[in-house]
Parts: C-alpha cells; structure tokens; sequence
C-alpha cells in the first residue's frame, strides 16, 4: 500500500497548481485505500468452492430440471440467490427476475428464465440512480444446445463468471459506494441470450441509467488450446460504433470528428484498463476493439443493442476442447467443461479487475454531460464547456486528452469547478475528454465533446 496518498490534500495542490497548461498527471494515478482493499478481499479459495458448487448440479441446461434440491438448473438458482442472502445479509437485495419464454428455435416447451439479482443500492442520493450491473450466465450446456438431461457441467462457461459474481457481491456488498450496483447471474444465455435481454429490455422501457455493464463468459481458464499458459492478461471486448442500418445523429457527429474510438463503449473500456492496471499488479487488461470474438455472444451484446456501455471480459485464449463439449474422452484427449481446466487464481484476477473498476466507477461522480467543444471560428486553442454535475462532493473536472492514434490518454489537466474551459492544443491534433472527479480523487470515465457552432 505504498501508494496511498491523502488524496484531498494532494487534489487541492494540484487544482491550486492548475492554472497554468500543461499535464498535472495527479490524484487519478494514486490508489484508493479502500478499493486496494476490496481487491485484497477476493479470494481463488471461496472462488473454487462457487465454481465446483456450480458444477456439482450435472447440468445447468436452461430447460433443465427445476424440482430437484441436488441436479439442474432450479437448484442451482436457489444456491446462487441463498449465497447472495447468506453474504450480503442486510445490504443486498435478493431477487429473482423471471419471465416465461415462448416456444422458439432453441426453447422447444414455454420455459420459465429466471435471472439471480443482487443489487447494492448507492449512498448517495444524487447518485443512487446511476447503476453498474456485472454479470456471468450460470446456465450451461453439452455439444448438443437442445440436451437438458445430459452432463454440461459448465465450470468454465460460465461457473467462471457466476463464481466471479457471487465473490464480487459478497465482498463489495461489506463497502459503500454512491452509485448502485447490480450483480446479476443470468440464465438462456447458451439458448439466445434470453435472461440478460429481458432484463436489459426492461431497464430501457424503465429508462434505468444504466451507466456501464460487465459481463464475465469464459473467464476461468489460463491454459490455451496448444497448452501454453496465460495467466499475465485479460481479454476486454469493446464494440466501436454499432451496425445499425440507420445512423442516427450522434453516430453521425462522432464520426465527422474522428471520434469512433470514443464511443461511451469505449470510454468505458480505456477506463476499466486505466483502473484495472492500477490496481491488480501486474496483470494486463487488452482492450479489443470489436463486439465479440467470431462466431460466438455475449450478454453484453443485449444491453449494447439497447444503447447502453457494455464489456465481455474473455480469457486470452480459449481452449474450445473444453467449451460446448460432451464429457467423454477421444484417445488420450479428455472433451468437457470440467473443474480440473479451471484456474480459481485466474478467475480471482479478472474477479479483481472487475471489482476495482466497478469500485471506482461507483465512488466517482458521473461522466460529465452535455460536452461541447466550440468550433465557431477558426482558433489553435481549444474552448470545451459541459454542464455542471450534481454530486455534492464534487471537486471539479479534469481534461484529458491523447494522440488521435494513441488508446490511452496521454495528459490531463485539473481545472476545478468550472463548466468551461480553454486549453491551449489544437482541437485538430489531438482528442479530448472531459472527466469529473470528487474530493477524494475518484474520476469518472471521460466524456468525448461535440462540436457546436
Ligand atoms: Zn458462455
């Protein structure tokens, strides 16, 4: 814990430091003592219990059985939702979400898929409203998506995520942060992503403010398909401008400006590596940007298609031996989804990125809204304005900004509280953002600016 600064001070050196140009590289790149500890808190051991929990139901098959205590998808469901009452006692709200889902190409009777919902609500009241929602499927499947009798024991896709959740909302649920958190094990994944649409779909028509969602699928395992092992990075999918047939306005003007790596998507993305690195020591977050690996989805693509910021957390390389597999052996080559392929320290590290960035996302204040940079006259500086935040701890902004081919941010600079700005780049060279920060040094993901005449 080395690093731990007293932030407030610290922030108010450098927001009195702030006047003049120039990178005041700050606060934001210190730690917080209390998301080092959430992060210290996760732990493989409890993970691998979850995982071998989750296995112990032979299949988790969406339309599986729902009576027995010991086999099939009920029961499992009833284990995640107690874990959740167990841990989060008092402080977690525990619920089922369910909905009866018509006969379609891969539901061959009306089956009833129930999601497993934790939500933390936030502190703040000006923030409770803003959620973060993180996610595994703890459905499962064999080679066959139709088999809801046979052996799918699912350790990797997705007790891997599920474990991941349930250790996330146990451990965060003992901390408080302003925003809400939503910790989500959802089901039909494997049949259409069935479980997280309806929820996303009832988020939209309830116009939640969904502020970025994380779905962890396949994060167990550190040993690839050629047996090489991996255990140094994670996988990060992060959809770019979405393909819709008809482009609305703001896609428009995002592109018009060279802005199609600053999507919200996007700017999640940078922020959840920004975090994750800073926190989890050394152990990679590779942002890839693009929806979803070839051939496959995630429960991320629903809230997507809905318009809100979403991620898949993915291994670095899959070992597809062990994924939508028959258990059986073929010579010396064992098929399945077992425990023995999955790595519980692996899946804690991915466990922790995610709890660092959800932590940091739900301390800090909102993105800033309302974006603008000015572009009435021809000018080599940069004039940015924003409406103001509500937060009640807020201490100001920060501008970021970064090569226009570079990923990460480059420089920043604090400028207090303030709703406009003149920083004297060229808007021509190089992209902006604009971030909110609060008096403890906890940063939103940065907004990209809209031009305006
Ligand atoms: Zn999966």
């Amino acid at each position: 814990m080395s690093r731990v600064v007293p932030q407030p001070l610290l922030l108010a050196a450098l927001l009195a430091a702030a006047g003049a140009a120039g990178a005041a590289e700050p606060v934001a790149a210190a730690r917080q003592a209390q998301i080092d500890a959430i992060v210290r808190d996760i732990s493989p051991q409890r993970i691998q219990g979850y995982v071998d929990k989750l296995v112990s139901f032979g299949t988790r098959h969406t339309m599986s059985d729902t009576v027995s205590d010991t086999r099939g998808i009920g029961a499992a469901r009833r284990w995640i939702k107690s874990e959740f009452e167990r841990c989060g006692a008092g402080r977690l709200q525990v619920a089922f979400d369910g909905h009866l889902h018509p006969v379609d190409r891969r539901i061959s009777r009306p089956t009833e898929i129930v999601n497993v919902v934790a939500t933390l609500p936030g502190s703040q009241a000006e923030s409770r409203e803003r959620m973060y929602v993180v996610s595994g499927h703890y459905d499962s499947r064999n080679s066959d998506d139709a088999d809801a009798v046979g052996d799918a024991p699912g350790a990797n896709d997705d007790a891997s995520g599920t474990a991941a959740v349930i250790e996330l909302a146990c451990v965060m649920s003992r901390h408080k942060f302003d925003a809400t958190l939503v910790f989500m094990t959802v089901a039909a994944e494997e049949q259409g992503l069935y479980g997280a649409a309806d929820w996303a779909e009832k988020a939209k028509q309830k116009k939640l403010n969904i502020a970025g969602m994380f779905t962890n699928d396949i994060i167990g395992s550190s040993h690839n398909q050629d047996g090489k092992r991996d255990n140094t990075q994670v996988r990060l999918f992060a959809e770019g401008i979405p393909a819709v047939k008809d482009m609305p306005d703001n896609l428009r003007a995002l592109i018009a400006t060279g802005g199609e790596n600053d999507t919200p998507t996007r700017q999640l993305a940078r922020h959840v590596k920004d975090v994750g690195e800073r926190y989890v020591d050394g152990f990679k977050v590779t942002i890839v940007n693009r929806r979803d690996r070839y051939l496959r989805g995630g429960d991320h693509a629903p809230f997507l298609d809905r318009g809100f910021a979403a991620l898949r957390f993915t291994e670095p390389a899959e070992n597809f031996n062990h994924q939508h597999q028959n258990v059986r052996k073929e010579g010396a080559l064992q098929y399945g989804d077992l425990t023995e392929f999955v790595d519980p320290a692996y899946i804690a590290q991915v466990a922790r990125v995610n709890a660092a960035s959800l932590a940091a996302l739900a301390l800090a204040p909102a993105a800033p809204q309302e974006v603008k940079i000015r572009t009435a006259r021809l000018d080599n500086n940069t004039d940015l304005t924003w409406q103001a935040n509500a937060e009640p701890d807020l201490a100001g902004y920060r501008i970021v900004w970064r090569d226009t081919t570079a990923a990460q941010w480059q420089g920043s600079q604090l400028v207090g509280k303030v709703t406009a700005f003149t920083v004297p780049l060229s808007k021509d060279n190089v992209f902006f953002g604009v971030q909110a920060i609060d008096k403890d040094g906890n940063v939103s993901p940065a907004s990209y600016p809209m031009p305006q005449r």
